[in-house]
This record gives C-alpha cells, sequence and structure tokens, in this order.
C-alpha cells in the first residue's frame, strides 16, 4: 500500500505524490512566542514530527519549515503587559520552545524563520495583492484582502460565502468562522502597537498573522509546495486566508497536502487557565513525566480524532514504555544488534500497511505489541534463530526511528557480557541449570547482575 494521506481541502484520503520526486517541501504553523507552549501545542507538533519521520523511512527527502510567530496581537499585547520589549519577550519564549521540543524527541526543523525576519517579502505580495484589485487599503494604512474576489474563498473550511456585496472588515488576528469579513493584511499602527512598526508605501504598521506564514513558506520552499500542517483551530481563519492571499499573489497553485490534527483535550475537557489543566512541559516534568511516556500519551491516538491527556494515564503509558524499554535490551543482550540482516518480520508489513493509511498510530502500535509480545516470549527459549534476532533488532530499530519511546539511557552491554548472556539462555534452554549457574556467577564477577523473569533474562548494571 502506498502512503495515502487525509487531505483537509478535499476532505477525503489521496494517495501522496510529492511535487517532486523523491522530495517533500513541508510547511508547519509553529508557536505564538507570548508565553509557554503547553501540551495541546505539542500534540500538533509531535503529530508534525511523526508525519515527517514516516516520510524518511519511506524514503524521502524533507525539508521541513516551522515558523515562529514572533510579532501579532498575541505578543505584542503580552510585550506591552508585562513592560518588555517584543524581542526580549519573544526571544525567551522561542528559546523555551526550542528545549521543550528537545526534550520531546521532536526532530529539529530545517529552519525556523521568524516573522520579523520576512517583513520586506510580506510588504511584496501585499505590494501585488493590491495592485491586482484583491486588496484595498484604508485611511488608517492598513490594507485589506477582499475575500469577494477570490472565488474559492471558503472551500478549505467549507464555507458559504453568499456572494456578499458590502465589505465588512476584521482586523484582529483570530476570528469566528461565521462572519468571514474581509481581513487585515497589513494594520496601520496605533499607540498600543508602541515600536513594532514598519514602514509600507502605504504607510506605516505592522503585518496580519495570516500573510506572515504566505511570506514565510514563500521563502523557505517557493510558491507551490507539497504538504502544510496545523492544528484544527488553524484551519479558519489562518489557513483559509493564508490560502486566498497566496493563490491570488502568485497566480498559480500553493499547497498540494493540507493536513491539521485534532485538539488535545486535557482529563476529558477543554484546556483552560482557570481549570488548571493547561500543562506545559516543566509542569509534566515536576509530575515525574518521561519524555517517553509523553510521547505515548500523545501518538497512541490517531491525529484526527480528539485525545485526552491525564495524569492518570502517566502509570499505564510508563508500563508500556517500561516493557517495550525491556524488550529493547532483551534484543541487545542477545546480540541481536550485531547480526546483519536486511529483511524484517512479516509483522512489519501489516504495521508499514497502518502507517501508510494515514498515519494510523493505533493500529500500527497494537500490530508492533502484539509481535513484541510474541517475540518476548520466543525469546525466553533457547530457540530463536540468529536470523529471527536479525529481524526482530531490524522492525525495533524502525519502530524507534518512529515512535521514539526506547529511552536514551538505553542497556548496551559489553560485548564479553553479551556473550556470556546469550551463551546463558542456551544453556536454560538445555535446562543445563548447572552452566547456567555457573555463567550467572561469571556475569556477576563482570559487574551485572541478571534476573529471570516470565520476560526471559534481564540483566542490570550492579
Ligand atoms: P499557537 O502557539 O497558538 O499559534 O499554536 C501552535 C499550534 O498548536 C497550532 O498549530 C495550533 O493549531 C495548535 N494547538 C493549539 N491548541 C491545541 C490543542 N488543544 N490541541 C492540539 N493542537 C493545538
Ligand atoms: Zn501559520
Amino acid at each position: 500500500m502506498k502512503l495515502q494521506l487525509y487531505n483537509s481541502y478535499s476532505r477525503e484520503k489521496e494517495q501522496f505524490k510529492p511535487i517532486v520526486e523523491g522530495q517533500v517541501g513541508m510547511y508547519t504553523c509553529g508557536p505564538t512566542v507570548y508565553d509557554f507552549s503547553h501540551i495541546g501545542n505539542f500534540r500538533t507538533f509531535m503529530f508534525e514530527d511523526l508525519l515527517k519521520r514516516w516520510l524518511m523511512h519511506v524514503g524521502y527527502d524533507v525539508k521541513h519549515i516551522m515558523n515562529i510567530t514572533d510579532i501579532d496581537d498575541k505578543t505584542i499585547k503580552r510585550s506591552r503587559d508585562e513592560g518588555v520589549d517584543l524581542k526580549t519577550l519573544t526571544d525567551l519564549y522561542t528559546k523555551y520552545f526550542i528545549n521543550d521540543l528537545e526534550w520531546l524527541k521532536i526532530l529539529p526543523a530545517d529552519n525556523y524563520p521568524r516573522a520579523t525576519g520576512s517583513i520586506d517579502r510580506m510588504i511584496d505580495m501585499i505590494k501585488v495583492l493590491i495592485e491586482k484589485g484583491h486588496a484595498y487599503c484604508e485611511k488608517d494604512g492598513s490594507v485589506y484582502f477582499k475575500v469577494n474576489t477570490f472565488s474559492r474563498y471558503g472551500k478549505l473550511t467549507n464555507l458559504k460565502l453568499n456572494n456578499q456585496k458590502s465589505t465588512k472588515r476584521i482586523n484582529v488576528d483570530e476570528y469566528n468562522k461565521d462572519s468571514p469579513h474581509d481581513f487585515a493584511l497589513w494594520k496601520g499602527w496605533k499607540k498600543e502597537d508602541g515600536e513594532a512598526v514598519w514602514d509600507a508605501p502605504w504607510g506605516k504598521g505592522r503585518p496580519g498573522w495570516h500573510i506572515e506564514c504566505s511570506a514565510m513558506s514563500n521563502e523557505a520552499l517557493g510558491k507551490h509546495f507539497d504538504i502544510h500542517c496545523g492544528g484544527v483551530d488553524n484551519i479558519f481563519p489562518h489557513h483559509e486566508n493564508e490560502l486566498a492571499q497566496s493563490i491570488c499573489a502568485n497566480d498559480g497553485k500553493f499547497v498540494n497536502y493540507w493536513l491539521h490534527s485534532e485538539f488535545l483535550l486535557v482529563d476529558g475537557g477543554k484546556m483552560s487557565k482557570s481549570l488548571k489543566n493547561f500543562y506545559t512541559i516543566n509542569d509534566l516534568k515536576k509530575e515525574g513525566f518521561n519524555p517517553e511516556s509523553v510521547r505515548y500519551q500523545l501518538l497512541s491516538g490517531h491525529y484526527r480524532t480528539k485525545i485526552s491527556f491525564s495524569l492518570e494515564k502517566k502509570l499505564e503509558s510508563e508500563k508500556l514504555i517500561r516493557r517495550l524499554n525491556d524488550f529493547n535490551a532483551m534484543l541487545l543482550s542477545n546480540g541481536a544488534n550485531e547480526i546483519e540482516h536486511n529483511q524484517l518480520p512479516e509483522s512489519y508489513v501489516e504495521f508499514s500497511k497502518a502507517m501508510n493509511d494515514d498515519l494510523n498510530t493505533p493500529k500500527a502500535l497494537a500490530v508492533f505489541f502484539s509481535w513484541m509480545k510474541d517475540q518476548m516470549k520466543t525469546l525466553n527459549t533457547s530457540h530463536i534463530t540468529a536470523d529471527e534476532l536479525g529481524k526482530s533488532w531490524n522492525f525495533m530499530s524502525i519502530f524507534n526511528d518512529i515512535f521514539a519511546f526506547i529511552r536514551e539511557d538505553k542497556l548496551e552491554l559489553p560485548k564479553n557480557v553479551k556473550k556470556l548472556v546469550n551463551q546463558r539462555r542456551i544453556a536454560r534452554g538445555d535446562k543445563d541449570w548447572v552452566l547456567s549457574d555457573d555463567l550467572r556467577n561469571q556475569i556477576f564477577k563482570e559487574g551485572w547482575l541478571i534476573e529471570d523473569t516470565p520476560d526471559g533474562q534481564k540483566v542490570k548494571k550492579l
């Protein structure tokens, strides 16, 4: 099965075909850096990371751009409220954001352009939109996009525009789907904007949020690229507006596949600061979470369904992660990583089919964990062949490349200990308990403790 992705634009699963053979250009809307990102934001960023890891696994060379929104209504308001200049505020939260990404083992993007670094490109695009009659200037120096000049406006969101003649205007960055007004490309300077101001041919001011992503994606990936992602709340107005401006300014195609991840709920409900269920990565660290169990909670539901994050699920997800890490350690202690092998077990076919089916992670995880359970049983006996061990290691490695559930401090046994552990596994299979005890002592002298568990031998550093 070839890779199928659900395109929010067509509202269908489509076979993925890149513009250039073997390459993928992917733009993901990044954080608005006025505060710490929360676990909901990271659900979206982790879905995008999963998509990228899978694209890389199936052989694509992925160019991934994630912008940093360092100028919009929210950043300006926060900088004013805190009495801190905009750059100091946004630099600080960008730094925290990158640290959180690292902790969560999210692969870094190729570039993180900041909106304030692309103001010239935004002005150029707005100029073109005015010249082509898609935008108009107001007396206060603002420029608005005229939505009824673009017949496909509303297609991404499934909006009915009912041919509105009189154009109402809206100049806030976020607004409701029930009011598809002309929206601000450029916001004429107001006292509250302080020093967040740039000169433009129609007057000084600052860009609207939506034009920022049109300009940054254009600069980094060109006018037409493969994939654009975000959370579902980005569809309207942000992506609808981005799409309209980009197509009208560039007279051509913009994005081939729009992918959006559903919301993360907390304890089954909406996240909100007043309910104090608004977890940041720092909150989770304080609760004793490890990155792998957070990854498990965020990736175990399909990206297009709402999932709920809870502190109660911590133990359950940690148990699973521990079991997986034990399995990895068992493979290592049996020397699986040293066997040269280029094949995979049969279960991999089902696993990859699930991943190719619009990243069906619940199915893929179920396939992997069921295979792992059987493998653990087999490893308990002496009957596992080097061939099987090699295949198992290949599957385990691919799985970890995609999900990154193995802890960084995974057990790597020295070669001589590994050999002894392997000999002991065979001795136990042959029911040679004397040799088995002798090998246990030898392993102990090397500084390792071996335990016999229902899942086979486990080795711990003394
Ligand atoms: P923001 O920093 O508000 O611009 O959001 C960054 C990303 O997080 C966007 O792609 C949003 O769609 C996404 N996002 C915000 N809240 C949630 C949530 N509760 N669950 C999933 N994604 C979210
Ligand atoms: Zn964006």
